[in-house]
């Protein structure tokens, strides 16, 4: 299915987030890999099928579901070819980088992985650490601000 995508100011940290809109559909996901923030609007497609549904145009409020996670940090994994982002739900920002740590001998050139990040929103601030050299920094984020689309 078609979509386009664009960069929105993130709802929860005012950064550059990225969203994807689905045309055809109607449906909208938002994710920002400073904060982890994610947020969907999709269809219900087990209730679509269920109501044996064809014309999506007559799909009433009861056929969509609005998902929003805040959660703690979001990790930015980088590969040779690609990269991956997914979020920590539960526990502590100290907790989590403890936890990446045990990755450390696994990244750098021709390693398991090129880079992994842990970037997180508090206080109003963003930050981000990186596993490879164990170095915390707060993140600008006005350095981004031009790739935002203003509606
Ligand atoms: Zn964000």
């Amino acid at each position: 299915m078609g979509s386009v995508g664009s960069i929105i100011q993130c709802p929860n940290c005012k950064g550059p987030a990225h969203e994807e809109f689905y045309y055809k559909s109607g449906e909208v996901y938002i994710m920002c890999d400073l904060c982890g923030y994610y947020e969907a609007h999709e269809l219900d497609r087990d209730k679509i099928e269920k109501n044996n549904i064809k014309d999506l145009r007559l799909l009433t409020e009861e056929y969509w579901t609005h998902i929003i996670q805040k959660p703690i940090a979001c990790i930015n994994e980088r590969f040779e070819k690609f990269g991956r982002m997914c979020v920590v739900e539960t526990g502590t920002v100290e907790e989590a980088i403890k936890e990446l740590k045990k990755n450390k001998d696994k990244i750098g050139p021709d390693k398991e992985w090129k880079s992994i990040t842990l970037n997180w929103y508090s206080d109003n601030k963003h930050y981000s650490y990186d596993v490879e050299t164990d170095k915390m920094i707060e993140v600008n984020v006005e350095e981004y601000t031009d790739e935002i689309n203003h509606y």
